[in-house]
């Protein structure tokens, strides 16, 4: 099983999209390991968004990211890093496609709802980001033979 890290954004958050969200992840069958509300910073920023701190939207992009709470969701489930970026959609709202995430409820580049961990070896960097060990719940829910096959499929 493998983990992801999604942020609910402040552009959600202030639009009360948060239900919205977690409920697509749910009904996808992912499986929720770790839920939190938390104030980012711009030293939390500057880490997470390392490849963009050069950009000229990244003081822009601060400001988004640190416009209200955002919540945390850490999800596992099988190839659980592509099939959230593929349920997120594309980065610019107005390109991505109807279905997702971001095509559904939004239309900008920048205030684009959520984030989502790009690679299994960045979920596991951001994930350590933003949760602390004792706060990931890596349980497995009673109907979890309703989601996969025995082996795991
Ligand atoms: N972003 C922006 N302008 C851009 C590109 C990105 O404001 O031209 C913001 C946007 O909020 C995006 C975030 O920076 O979600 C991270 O960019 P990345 O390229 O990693 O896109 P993502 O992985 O979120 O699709
Ligand atoms: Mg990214």
């Amino acid at each position: 099983m493998e983990s992801s890290l999604i942020l609910i954004k402040p552009s959600a958050i202030e639009r009360f999209l948060t239900g919205e969200i977690i409920s697509r992840l749910q009904k996808k069958g992912l499986i929720i390991t770790g839920l939190k509300m938390m104030q980012l910073d711009e030293k939390i920023l500057r880490e997470h968004y390392a490849h963009l701190v050069d950009r000229p939207f990244f003081p822009f992009l601060l400001a988004s990211m640190m416009a209200c709470p955002v919540i945390a969701v850490c999800v596992k489930g099988k190839n659980a890093v592509e099939a959230v970026r593929n349920m997120v959609g594309f980065t610019d709202g107005s390109k991505a496609a109807p279905g997702t995430i971001r095509g559904d409820y939004c239309l900008s580049n920048q205030e684009n709802i959520v984030h989502a961990s790009d690679s299994p070896e960045n979920a596991a960097i951001e994930i350590k980001r933003f949760f602390k060990e004792d706060e990931i719940f890596d349980y497995t829910p009673g109907y979890f033979r309703y989601l996969y096959d025995p082996e795991g499929h």
